[in-house]
């Protein structure tokens, strides 16, 4: 998909980027990594268990179209460990690595991680009382689709207002999709996000069939993505993911009677490949509730928005863009704002707003 004006360019990688450089400092390689590192394979980390990265190698994506990958190694899921000399360098869902070692992927086969590929994006977890921490949970994702029910459970428009700041700051393109539509009507949801531009699909369970109406607008949106889906528990997300994605078999919150399994069996985020979409991944994110925000600059949720960002440039120094001093209430008025501008000035302060408010 090509970016509109104004988005972030989507940064391909290639073979270039495993490669090990040479030592930027002397001309000489260090002799210590050159051997191991020669014939480095690149993969993408699929998930990660205390320690242990599920890695794809030769992952599909724009620089590897071939059914067996760029260099002649099949696609195939590896159980690798980070390279002591990544130290704490964090590695999540999403990074390209590059891989030495036992890349077989036989049952006890343990690839070792020794590179990381520059990251095009990060999404952040918000802290929480037991970790204080912002964490990076996805690299390299290239949309944020925001799953809301427009019933049961109700929509929570400050939930998707916190997200849509996350997506912009992270530079991913927003999606909002908006399930159960056979329960209610999606038109008061869609009208108040028409104004910020973001693109919305609308899905509705379908109990005759057990499937799902919309789902072929979406998988289009998501043709060439990497697309991170977050949503609270009963929005349909995971029905979703699992109508997209033959065999994902995510846990739609329901509890198996006789067993009691069920509602713990998909707690981690991980990396499902989406077949016929030309690389598409679906990143699922189940029991990520808010992303951080305490990192957020104002002025690049505001460089979204084309039409107003030169009115910033009457603002005090360190505006908040919602203050009386602000110049873009000026701006909107004058004659160079296009028609609409103050109304979508008012969706965009709701947005700032959302970045200080507490997530609910
Ligand atoms: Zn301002």
């Amino acid at each position: 998909m090509t970016p509109a004006p104004g988005e972030r360019p989507r940064r391909q990688y290639d073979e270039r980027d495993v490669r090990v450089r040479p030592n930027r400092r002397g001309s000489r390689p260090r002799t210590k990594d050159r051997p191991a590192h020669a014939d480095a394979v690149l993969g993408r980390v699929l998930g990660v268990d205390r320690g242990r990265y599920t890695v794809l190698v030769n992952p599909p994506g724009p620089a590897h179209a071939g059914p067996d990958g760029v260099d002649g190694h099949e696609r195939r899921r590896v159980s690798a460990m980070k390279a002591r000399e990544l130290g704490r360098k964090s590695i999540v869902v999403g990074d390209l690595v590059a891989l030495v070692g036992d890349i077989s992927g036989s049952p006890d086969a343990l690839a070792r991680i020794v590179r990381q590929v520059p990251r095009t994006s990060v999404l952040r977890r918000t802290a929480d009382d037991t970790d204080p921490t912002e964490r990076v949970i996805v690299a390299n994702a290239d949309q944020l689709v925001i799953v809301t029910a427009l019933a049961d459970p109700q929509p929570r428009p400050r939930m998707i207002d916190r997200c849509l700041v996350a997506a912009l700051d992270a530079g991913l393109t927003p999606l909002l999709v908006l399930t159960k539509a056979d329960l209610s009507d999606p038109v008061p949801l869609l009208t108040a996000y028409e104004l910020l531009d973001v693109p919305t699909v609308v899905t509705s369970f379908q109990p005759c069939t057990g499937t799902v109406a919309g789902l072929a607008g979406l998988t289009e949106r998501l043709r060439g993505q990497v697309s991170v889906f977050v949503g609270h528990s009963g929005v349909g997300k995971s029905t979703l993911v699992n109508a997209l994605v033959p065999g994902a078999e995510r846990s739609t919150g329901r509890v198996n009677q006789v067993t009691g399994r069920g509602r713990h069996t998909s707690t981690s985020v991980v990396a499902l490949e989406l077949p016929g979409t030309d690389g598409g991944w679906v990143i699922d994110t189940p029991g990520v509730r808010s992303f951080g925000l305490a990192h957020v600059d104002i002025n690049r949720i505001v460089d979204h928005f084309p039409d107003l960002e030169p009115g910033t440039q009457d603002c005090p120094r360190g505006c908040t863009h919602d203050e009386p001093e602000c110049g873009l209430d000026a701006w909107v008025e004058s004659a160079q704002a296009g028609p609409g501008a103050a109304a979508r000035l008012d969706s965009v302060r709701r947005l700032l707003r959302a970045r200080s408010a507490p997530a609910d």
